[in-house]
């Protein structure tokens, strides 16, 4: 009898090892499977001023299916900051990469002024890989707030600075080459970062290989979406080719800078064409995890810009029929999706304070 309870018992244990391996894992080989409650490569994607108004936007005017009807998982996100209702990309990116709350206008820093680390700076610690690819100057508020301190985001060229003293980073796209070469202080930072072991580029590279790329396309912001062609992907592609080559997994944070501008101007047919452009983006990041197990994906907005919304189309809704109702910011929550390891900690109402620190919960 008692033979036949520990069979039992064997059996039972044998079937539930088998279902919590097929609930949360991934077939990797015929019978092998691993565990993917464990995330090691975490990709971020920020859609700067990309509420759902802007999502659906983008889902009503394009032929194809979407890349944010792929994700199981959705959740939503409140953007106020420390100090305002209506945030800016400094507290909300600040929010986003730190999980503390500041001021508008302030970057990785508490509103007392005191630094605070990173998301970035905390993956880079346990040994990750670690990349930012923008379409704004580098230096702008979102990158900035992964990448460096400063008391206001305007001081480029001191974000600059931080940047090129930064010892975390592998990868870095964007803009903002101004901030680097031609400074007040006539320091050039490419020559510093060059000597530290950076490869600078200006162009996209055929070679991953590096271990520090830096690809600085233009003076200030890239061009729009419809000039500077497809390098949002395309940067996507090449860093996350860069960077999962190590086994300790990796940091990638992903912005579509421009889709604010866009909302800013109240430019329906420049947004559209910028979020087409992060759209691609997010296709690749999700290919990706679809092929890599233990790889989280999420994709989120700093605050909505523009207060755009949808009333009395002329039929079906066109790229042209939307209404704008301010030329700010506005205080409308923001979507979370998330696809891949942990995807499933993402879901409900959060504080845009919590996504960092769901995300370091789940890393191995
Ligand atoms: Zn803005």
């Amino acid at each position: 009898m008692k033979k036949y309870v520990f069979l039992e018992f064997a059996l039972l244990s044998a079937t539930l090892l088998f279902t919590s391996c097929n609930n949360r894992g991934t077939v990797v080989n015929n019978n092998d499977c691993q565990d993917t409650s464990k995330v090691r490569n975490v990709i971020l994607m920020i859609g700067d001023g990309m509420s759902l108004p802007q999502v659906y936007a983008a889902m009503m005017t394009s032929e194809n299916t979407t890349s944010f009807e792929r994700f199981p998982v959705t959740g939503i996100s409140i953007t106020k900051s420390f100090n305002k209702e209506i945030t800016d990309s400094a507290a909300g990116g600040t929010a986003i990469a730190t999980g503390v709350k500041t001021k508008n206008g302030m970057i990785g820093m508490s509103a007392d002024s005191i630094p605070v680390p990173s998301i970035l700076d905390i993956l880079a610690e346990k040994g990750k890989k670690t990349g930012v690819v923008v379409t704004s100057s580098i230096t702008h508020a979102t990158p900035a707030s992964f990448l460096a301190k400063n008391i206001n985001r305007n001081n480029n060229e001191e974000i600059a600075m931080d940047i090129a003293n930064n010892e975390h980073l592998n990868i870095i796209v964007g803009g903002g080459r101004k901030y680097f070469e031609t400074r007040k202080d006539s320091i050039n930072l490419f020559d510093k970062m060059t000597s530290k072991g950076w490869k600078v580029f200006d162009y996209l590279p055929e070679d991953y290989s590096d271990d520090k790329i830096a690809v600085i396309t233009s003076k200030k912001h890239m061009e729009s979406a419809k000039i500077r062609g497809d390098i949002l992907p395309q940067s996507v592609n090449f860093a996350l080719k860069s960077l999962s080559n190590d086994e300790n997994g990796f940091f990638l944070m992903v912005e579509g800078s421009q889709i604010d501008f866009a909302a800013h101007d109240n430019d329906s047919v420049t947004m559209i064409d910028e979020l087409r452009d992060f759209d691609e983006a997010i296709n690749i990041a999700l290919d990706f995890a679809e092929n890599n197990a233990n790889t989280l994906v999420i994709v989120t907005a700093d605050h909505e810009t523009g207060g755009l919304t949808m009333i009395d189309p002329n039929g079906k809704y066109t790229a042209t029929d939307f209404h704008w109702t301010t030329k700010s910011h506005s205080a409308l929550p923001v979507p979370v999706f998330a696809f891949g390891s942990g995807a499933e900690n993402f879901s409900g109402i959060m504080d845009n304070t919590d996504i960092m620190k769901r995300i370091l919960k789940l890393i191995e």
